[in-house]
């Protein structure tokens, strides 16, 4: 028998109850653009999101298609049978020999209520014709080889052997957009998968030092990129030109403070450009004692010249943790390759872990850092990638 039908299961939408309409509008919009160039149909519905299936051929590339979308729990090849008992018992019965497991279970749900059967009479029709069928067939509950689904909807029976886990989390899009602080290192990149799955749409913001940093970081970049445009299939990343703003503090502030009042600079150009973006917050990679400037009493000061909201996805995960991620979406060997970053060019011997607020303010009045800011932000050039391909920015 031939898979007609992917069905959808949605993510987190049982706990939002008021959103559930816009989740699954977004949803099905973006299964729609996840699934573009595939002979196939979407509908979207209360309960799942039906994919009709224009051939079985392009079921394989389509479940891979749908595992990089955010908002998808689960997704499972659905074979449609008509609901009439003789037909039902015949098209499972088939499926189960079909899998050539011989320690099989029933599941039914049945959301027609108005069905002559009920759950356990329908498990029972469908097992009865199974073992019927093929006596080296038994049912087991407990240790099944192989489970059939049945979902006894109105229209018909959709029955289904096997499911595959899906991202979870939100459609893309529907929590909004925030502008990510990029470097060529392991952690952004996958603070990054975290906003994504959550529904949140990234911009990437990389502070550049040429020719302290070279162009290498900027293909990395490119490449990391192009990873997260699976996920996200239109992604722009911005680089802000920083080196005169880098040598203006290594020559103006002392040493152990220049990456604190660096920090500072950066979250300055990160507000201004996310409000220019229209973005509703700023998020890194920082993760809470991982170095000097990323302990609570460095993030305070840091933080403190923004009300915008910083997000930071991996302020509590070990780096472990981060590493496997980075390995699972494939940004690790690309996160690896040797780089410079303009935080570890000039890194002081000795960096402030806990660095005083009024000694920060007054190091920062010895030079007027605005018109090298104000320049900064003017001297923006932009990355476009859409669907895989880098295109001019809109
Ligand atoms: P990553 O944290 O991405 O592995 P890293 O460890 O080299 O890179 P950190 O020094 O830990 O970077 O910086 C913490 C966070 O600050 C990064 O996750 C990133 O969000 C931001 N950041 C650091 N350097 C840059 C940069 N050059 N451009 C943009 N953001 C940066
Ligand atoms: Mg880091």
């Amino acid at each position: 028998m031939n898979c007609d039908y992917l069905m959808v299961h949605y993510g987190e939408l049982s706990t939002k109850g008021e959103n559930k309409k816009a989740f699954i509008q977004c949803l099905t919009h973006n299964v729609r653009h996840a699934l573009k160039g595939l002979d196939c149909q979407v509908s979207g519905k209360r309960d799942h999101i039906y994919v009709h299936l224009g051939s079985p051929d392009i079921e394989a590339e389509a479940v891979q298609r749908l595992l990089l979308v955010s908002g998808i729990q689960r997704i499972s090849p659905v074979y449609k049978v008509n609901r009439e008992q003789a037909e039902l018992a015949k098209a499972g019965a088939e499926l189960i020999i079909e899998s050539g497991k011989s320690k099989f279970k029933v599941e039914t749900k049945r959301s027609d209520k108005t069905y002559p059967l009920d759950s356990y009479g329908i498990c029972r029709l469908i097992a009865g014709a199974a073992l019927k069928e093929n006596k080296g067939l038994s049912v087991d509950v407990h240790n099944p080889e192989v489970t059939l689904r049945c979902n006894l909807r109105e229209d018909a029976a959709y029955l289904s052997l096997t499911s595959y886990t899906g991202l979870g989390g939100y459609p893309l899009g529907m929590n909004g957009k925030v502008t990510l602080l990029l470097s060529g290192g392991i952690d952004s990149p996958v603070a990054a998968y975290s906003l994504l799955r959550r529904g949140i749409k990234i911009e990437g913001l990389h502070f550049a030092s040429p020719p302290y940093t070279s162009m290498a970081v900027i293909d990395k970049l490119k490449d990391i990129l192009a990873v997260l445009n699976t996920f996200q299939s239109d992604i722009r990343l911005d680089i802000v030109p920083f080196t005169k703003i880098q040598e203006a503090i290594y020559e103006h502030v002392p040493e152990p403070y220049c990456i604190t009042i660096m920090r500072r600079m950066m979250m300055r150009l990160a507000e201004r450009w996310a409000k220019k973006r229209k973005s509703l917050a700023i998020a890194t990679g920082e993760s809470i004692g991982q170095v000097a400037s990323q302990t609570l009493e460095s993030l305070q000061v840091i933080n403190s010249v923004t009300n915008f909201p910083v997000l930071r996805p991996l302020c509590v995960s070990d780096k472990v943790e981060v590493i496997d991620l980075a390995k699972k979406i494939g940004t690790y060997d690309i996160s690896i390759r040797p780089f410079e970053d303009c935080c570890t060019i000039f890194k002081p011997k000795k960096p402030k872990t806990h660095p005083n607020i009024e000694h920060v303010l007054r190091y920062e009045s010895f030079f007027d850092f605005e018109p090298l800011l104000e320049e900064a932000l003017d001297g923006i050039t932009s990355i476009y990638m859409a669907d895989g391909e880098e295109v001019t920015p809109k």
